[in-house]
C-alpha cells in the first residue's frame, strides 16, 4: 500500500499539502521533507502521516527526500508551532518556517562536523593585551576569551559577516588552540546565596515537573543572574535542558562567559538571528538530539526543540525584542509561558520593571512573585533630581544644572552618562528660511543626519541621501541640523569640556558585542570620562565610578500617542538610573524635563514601581487596554492609501456581518502612513476578553482570505500588538 504525507509548507495560505512517499523512504510526524511545487521546490515538515481523508495515490506527487538524518521534530514542538499558528493567525507552514533554522528552512545539507572547540593561547592573551586596535582576528579571539571555549560554529556566530578567515587567522598566529571540550577552565563558583535568593531558588526548585510561573522581582545587581544559575544548576542535576531567553541586547559576551564558566562540562547553544546560518543549524540540532544543556538566546530562541526541557528562564521579561515585527509577530514571552504550561515546567520571569500584563498576573495571583530586595550594603539608591526645564535656557539640550554636574564630576575624576531618550530625537537637516526638511521621499518620516558620513538615511526604509549643500527649497546655503541626536549631544558637550575623554555608545557607534565589549572594558580602565547614548547604555552593567545619569528628552514618552509609551519609559529610566552609584561612590540622577510634577518621575524618584504600576494599570483600566482589554490589528499597505482603507473598510464589513460582541475601530490611516514607498493603513479590533477574540479572529480569517485583494495590496494580522 502506498503511503502519504502531509505536509505544512511555507506559504501566505493556511494550507496543507498532500504527497506521496516512494517505497524505500520511512515517513515519520516531524520530519522535513523536500517536495516538488509548481515548477520548483519547496521544503516542509510532515504534520501526518497517511491521513484517512487523503485524496487518492494516483493524484499525488511523490516526495523528493526525506531528510531522515535528522531525528523527526518532537509531537510538544509541533504542538508549539501549531498553538502559534492559531493564536497568531497565521498559516501553520509559516510558523514552521519561521520556527527552524534558515539551514533547515531550505533543507541544506548540515556543515561538516567539524566543529572543534577553541580556547585562547597565552599568546592570544598577551596579543589582547597589548593590541591598540582590535582587528577581526582579535575579535575572535576576545570572542573565545570571554567565553572560555567557544565550538567553533558558535563562535562563527558570535562574530559578523563570515568571520571564517579571521578564525583562521587567530589559529594560525597561535592565538587559538582546539582543545577537548568546553571544560577546561576553572569553573567560576557558585556564590552564596542570601536569604531571599535561597527562597527563589527553592520555590523553582520545588515546582519542578510542574507549571508553575514565577515573577523574579528585582532591581539589576539584586541578584537575579545568581538565582537563574543556581535553578539552571538543579535543572541540569536531574537530567533535565534549561533554556534562557533574554533580550536583544542582552546577550552579552559577559553573561556568556558567566553562564558558560558555571557549567564547564555542559554543552551551552547560544542562538540569535545575527548567527551565520550553519551555525544557527547546529545549535538547532544539538538541541533537538538532547545534546544541548542549556540553549542561550533571543526571541527566536523559544522554538528550540529540548526533549528534556526543565525550566525556562526569560529575563528582561517586559523587553520589547521579546515581540517579533514582522512575519510572525509573536510574542516569545508568551509562547514560553504556554509552552511551560504544556511541558509542565516551571518558568521564571525576571524583570525589575515588569511588563503590565505580567505584574498583573502577579497581582491576581497566577504568577508567583518572588521578590528580591537589594542587600543592604549595596542599597544605596542614587538620588534623583529634575529640572525644571521652562525655568533655565538650554544649551543645545543641555541644561546648566547637568553641565554643572558633568564638571563637578570630571574634577573629580568620576564618570557621567548623558542618556537621550531617542524617540523624536533624532537630527534632521532642515532649513531656517523657508521649512524644508530632509523628507525621506518614500515614507512619512524624516531622514535622519548622520554627522560621522554626512549622510542622510530612513530609518524607517534605509533610503540614503547626501546632504545637499544648498536647500533644495529657496537656495539658501545655511542649512541647520536639528534634534538632539546622540552625535549633536557628543560634539556640543566636546566644546564644554575639550579636555574630556568622550564617547558615544549607540546602534551607529556601536555596532558588535565585540565592539561593545571594547567600550566597556575602556569605560573600566577609566579611559572614558562621559558617556553619550541610547538605550544600549540601560543594560545592567556595573561601571563603579560613573556617578552622574542625565537624562535629556524623556518627555517625548509622557504623552505619547502609544498607551506602552508612559511603561517602556518608565522601564527606561529605572535601567539608566540604575547605572550610577553602583559603587562606593554615591550616584546622581538628574532628569531634566517640563513636567517635573508628573507621577511618573515621583514614582521614578522613589524607585516605585508597584506604584507606577497600580497607576498605570487603573489608567489602562479606564481605557481598556491591556491588560484589561484584547487587542488584534488588522494592517493593510499599498502604493496608495485609498486602496487600503477601501480594502480594509471591507474587512470591517465582514467582520461586522459576524456579529461577535468584539469592537471594531475605525479604519485609519497609520501615524506612520508612508514607509517604503507603501501607504498604510489599520483596523483595530477589540474585546475585554481573550477567548472573545479568539473566537473572532477564527472565524474572520477564512473570510479574510476569500477576500478580493489588489494585486499590490498587502495585509496582515497582529495580535496582541506592541502599540496601537
Ligand atoms: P541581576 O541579574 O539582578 O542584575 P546578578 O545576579 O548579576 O544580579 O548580581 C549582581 C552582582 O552581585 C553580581 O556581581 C553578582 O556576582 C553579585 N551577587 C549576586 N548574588 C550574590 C550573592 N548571593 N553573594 C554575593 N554576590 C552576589
Ligand atoms: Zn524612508
Ligand atoms: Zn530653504
Amino acid at each position: 500500500m502506498s503511503r502519504i504525507v502531509r505536509i505544512a509548507l511555507p506559504l501566505p495560505r493556511p494550507l496543507l499539502f498532500d504527497y506521496l512517499v516512494p517505497a524505500g523512504m520511512n515517513p515519520a510526524v516531524g520530519l522535513c521533507a523536500r517536495l516538488p511545487f509548481g515548477r520548483g521546490e519547496k521544503t516542509g515538515v510532515v504534520v501526518a502521516v497517511d491521513p484517512p481523508d487523503a485524496p487518492p495515490a494516483d493524484k499525488l506527487k511523490p516526495v523528493l527526500e526525506l531528510l531522515e538524518d535528522i531525528p523527526p521534530l518532537p509531537s510538544e514542538w509541533l504542538a508549539l508551532t501549531a498553538f502559534a499558528a492559531r493564536y497568531y493567525q497565521h498559516p501553520l507552514g509559516e510558523v514552521i518556517s519561521a520556527a527552524l533554522p534558515p539551514g533547515l528552512r531550505r533543507a541544506v545539507k548540515l556543515p561538516r562536523d567539524d566543529d572543534p572547540w577553541l580556547a585562547t593561547t597565552p599568546a592570544g592573551r598577551l596579543a589582547l593585551g597589548e593590541a591598540k586596535k582590535i582587528t577581526r582576528a582579535l575579535a575572535a579571539v576576545l570572542a573565545v576569551q570571554s567565553a572560555g571555549a567557544r565550538r567553533r560554529s558558535q563562535l562563527l556566530g558570535d562574530l559578523d559577516g563570515d568571520a571564517s578567515g579571521a578564525i583562521r587567522e587567530a589559529r594560525a598566529k597561535g592565538w587559538l588552540e582546539i582543545v577537548a571540550r568546553a571544560g577546561e577552565r576553572e569553573p567560576i563558583g557558585a556564590l552564596t546565596l542570601n536569604t531571599a535568593q535561597q527562597a527563589a531558588v527553592h520555590a523553582v526548585n520545588d515546582a519542578a515537573g510542574s507549571f508553575r510561573p514565577f515573577l523574579l522581582f528585582g532591581v539589576t545587581g539584586s541578584g537575579k543572574t545568581e538565582v537563574y544559575l543556581h535553578q539552571i544548576a538543579h535543572t541540569l542535576a536531574q537530567g533535565r535542558q534549561a533554556l534562557m531567553l533574554v533580550p536583544e541586547i542582552g546577550l552579552t559576551p559577559q553573561l556568556m562567559e558567566r553562564v558558560a564558566s558555571r557549567f564547564p562540562g555542559a554543552n551551552l547553544v547560544s542562538l540569535h538571528s545575527g548567527m551565520a546560518d550553519g551555525a544557527r543549524s547546529l545549535g538547532f540540532v544539538q538541541a533537538l538530539k538532547g545534546e544541548a544543556d542549556i540553549v542561550l538566546g533571543t526571541r527566536l530562541s523559544v522554538f528550540v526543540p529540548l526533549p528534556r526541557l526543565g525550566l525556562i528562564v526569560v529575563d528582561e521579561e517586559h523587553d520589547a525584542s521579546f515581540k517579533q515585527q514582522d512575519g510572525l509577530r509573536y510574542s516569545a514571552r508568551d509562547l514560553a509561558v504556554w509552552r511551560a504550561n504544556a511541558e509542565k515546567l516551571p518558568i521564571v520571569l525576571g524583570s525589575a520593571t515588569p511588563s503590565l500584563e505580567t505584574w498583573q498576573h502577579a497581582e491576581a495571583g497566577r504568577y508567583t512573585r518572588l521578590d528580591l530586595p537589594l542587600p543592604a550594603v549595596a542599597d544605596k539608591p542614587p538620588s534623583l533630581r529634575r529640572i525644571d526645564t521652562r525655568r533655565v535656557k538650554l544649551d543645545h539640550g543641555l541644561s546648566p544644572g547637568l553641565i554643572e554636574g558633568i564638571r563637578t564630576r570630571l574634577a573629580r575624576g568620576e564618570q557621567s552618562l548623558v542618556f537621550l531618550n531617542r524617540r523624536g530625537y533624532a537630527p534632521v537637516i532642515a532649513c531656517p528660511q523657508c521649512n524644508w526638511v530632509s523628507a525621506c521621499p518614500h515614507c512619512s518620516a524624516n531622514m535622519v543626519f548622520h554627522a560621522a558620513d554626512r549622510a542622510l538615511r530612513c530609518h524607517h526604509c534605509g533610503h540614503e541621501g547626501r546632504v545637499p549643500h544648498i536647500c533644495p527649497g529657496c537656495g539658501n546655503q545655511d542649512l541647520h541640523a536639528f534634534g538632539r541626536g546622540t552625535q549633536r549631544l557628543e560634539e556640543r558637550l566636546g566644546e564644554h569640556f575639550p579636555e574630556a575623554r568622550i564617547e558615544r555608545v549607540d546602534r551607529d557607534a556601536v555596532r558588535t558585542p565585540a565592539q561593545w565589549e571594547a567600550v566597556r572594558a575602556r569605560i573600566e580602565a577609566r579611559e572614558i570620562d562621559i558617556l553619550v547614548g541610547t538605550q544600549m547604555l540601560a543594560k545592567g552593567h556595573d561601571f563603579p565610578m560613573l556617578t552622574l545619569v542625565g537624562i535629556v528628552g524623556a518627555d517625548a514618552g509622557l504623552y505619547a500617542a502609544d498607551f506602552r509609551a508612559p511603561e517602556r519609559l518608565f522601564q527606561q529610566l529605572m535601567q539608566v538610573a540604575g547605572r550610577s552609584g553602583r559603587g562606593e561612590l554615591p550616584g546622581e540622577v538628574l532628569v531634566q524635563t517640563e513636567f517635573p510634577e508628573h507621577p511618573l518621575y515621583e514614582h521614578l524618584a522613589r524607585r516605585d514601581y508597584p506604584g507606577f504600576a497600580k497607576r498605570e494599570l487603573a489608567e489602562r483600566k479606564m481605557a481598556g487596554f491591556p491588560p484589561w482589554g484584547y487587542h488584534a490589528v488588522l494592517r493593510a499597505e499599498a502604493p496608495e492609501l485609498d486602496a487600503a482603507i477601501a480594502w480594509l473598510n471591507t474587512a470591517r464589513a465582514v467582520a461586522e456581518s459576524l456579529q461577535s460582541p468584539v469592537m471594531l475601530y475605525d479604519v485609519v490611516p497609520m501615524r506612520l502612513v508612508r514607509r517604503a514607498r507603501l501607504e498604510r493603513a489599520q483596523l483595530v479590533l477589540e474585546s475585554d476578553n481573550r477567548p472573545g477574540l479568539q473566537a473572532t479572529l477564527a472565524a474572520l480569517m477564512p473570510l479574510l482570505y476569500a477576500l478580493k485583494c489588489p494585486r499590490e495590496l498587502r495585509w496582515h494580522i497582529d495580535v496582541d500588538p506592541g502599540e496601537l
